[in-house]
């Protein structure tokens, strides 16, 4: 049986063992990392009272340097470009990650950039994007990345008053006003095509249309919400023990505001991909879906870690004890704790086994899992709301495309077409 330095002592849960050399034996093989994530900066320039990184069980980034030194990044160039040719990938993605990873600074940003692709070009092909709290998105930032086409993805819970409820700068001023500027500046028609969309956190003191309406205003191409992180020992706010839905409901009122417009004025990439997963398609996100996660993340010291969405399970539940010095992107992928991430319907607890939307929802975010004593192999904790939202979706497609059918029906033309693209029943098909 493997063991996994990743996970620390006191945890001795799944997936600690996680029979590693049984999944080899019976044909599982990992699948290579596609995105990497750079911590650029540890600390960040607000304080956003639901943080995972600063406010949850994990306090490791106060182990951590302020900025990804210099040796660190030529080791991650080295260490991305052998794993992207030993596992033949044409591309990766590199996302560079905080804290605030604006606070590296410009020129090390172009550092990193630069020695990146000069690691892996001409034959690998890097993709890079930043996840920024956009207040400091200023002319030289976007200049460099409109140099190196960086797309930017900012932070945004809503309105001014929704927004500056928990993201908030240290002195407790509110931040939107600042991040407005930022979202001028990179809408401006030199930068616009860099805009990669906005990352909303749900809270469920705001209207859910009223935040929805708020992000427009800014034209993101895509919105992404975010359940908060929580867990059974931690339940989110608001997320009582009992079969309420109430981040569900939330959800499914801005869900109807977007699918229901008449001009689709954004992408929202868990509706889409919650869709897609109904006709049989794959995720390409963590949130729902059993697709493999081929995430990685190297800490600004160094050390290399799962997605730290998991810092808010417990003190170390990111940690592999490996270091991009001495251990190859290779070695990870056979940690249990990361093969865990990547084996599908085996990672689900017996109730999402025998659960009929397990493939669409996938036992939801991995983060949300966590229980102590049983590890991560539980339901999610928002498993009510992920019911609430998958079988409300199904049920709004579901009926235009039975709208669709009777109507080609009744003019008679196109009605097979129509009847093809229904929603799979298998995919909601009871276990
Ligand atoms: S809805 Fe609940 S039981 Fe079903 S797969 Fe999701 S978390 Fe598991």
């Amino acid at each position: 049986m493997a063991d996994d330095p990743g996970l620390p002592a006191h945890a001795a849960e799944w997936p600690r063992n996680l029979d590693i050399t049984a999944l080899l034996g019976q044909g599982w093989r990992p699948v290579p990392f596609q995105e990497f994530v750079l911590k650029m900066h540890s600390r960040c320039n607000l304080a956003c009272d639901y943080c995972y990184i600063y406010e949850m069980a994990d306090q490791g980034w106060r182990r951590q340097p302020r900025r990804m030194a210099r040796p660190i990044v030529d080791q991650v160039a080295v260490r991305i470009a052998e794993h992207a040719r030993a596992r033949l990938l044409r591309h990766v993605d590199v996302t560079l990650h905080g804290g605030e990873p604006l606070l590296a600074g410009v020129e090390h940003l172009r550092y990193t950039i630069e020695t990146v692709r000069a690691a892996c070009e001409p034959d690998v092909e890097v993709r890079f994007q930043i996840q920024t709290n956009g207040v400091l998105l200023d002319s030289p930032v976007l200049e460099l990345f409109r140099e190196h086409g960086v797309r930017v993805g900012v932070s945004l819970d809503g309105d001014e008053e929704d927004n500056d409820r928990h993201r908030r700068k240290r002195n407790g001023d509110g931040s939107f006003q600042a991040v407005r500027e930022g979202l001028q500046r990179l809408g401006a028609p030199a930068y616009r095509h860099l805009f990669g969309g906005l990352l909303s956190t749900v809270d469920l003191d705001n209207d859910p249309v009223r935040t929805y309406e708020a992000l427009l205003e800014f034209e993101p191409p895509r919105v992404n919400f975010l359940l908060p992180h929580g867990n059974w020992d931690a339940p989110p706010p608001g997320r009582r023990a009992d079969t309420s839905t109430p981040y569900g409901d939330w959800l499914a009122a801005v869900f109807d505001r977007w699918y229901r417009s008449p001009v689709k004025r954004t992408q929202v990439l868990l509706f889409e991909q919650i869709m897609g997963l109904l006709f049989g398609r794959p995720s390409t996100c963590e949130a729902v879906g059993l697709s493999p996660v081929a995430v990685v993340v190297v800490e600004t010291n160094g050390e290399i870690e799962q997605v730290d969405s998991l810092k808010s399970a417990f003190d170390g539940a990111s940690g592999t004890r490996l270091h991009i010095s001495r251990d190859p992107f290779e070695n990870v992928l056979l940690l249990p704790s990361i093969a865990a991430r990547q084996i599908g319907e085996l990672a689900l607890a017996d109730e999402c086994g025998r659960c009929r939307l397990r493939e669409v929802c996938g036992g939801g975010h991995y983060a949300h899992r966590y229980k102590s004593g049983t590890g991560f192999r539980n339901p999610s904790v928002y498993c009510h709301d992920l019911q609430r939202l998958i079988t409300h979706i199904h049920a709004a497609v579901s009926a235009d495309l039975e709208a669709i059918t009777a109507r080609n029906d009744h003019t008679g033309g196109g009605s097979k077409s129509a009847s093809r693209c229904r929603p799979s029943r298998k995919t909601l098909a009871s276990g």
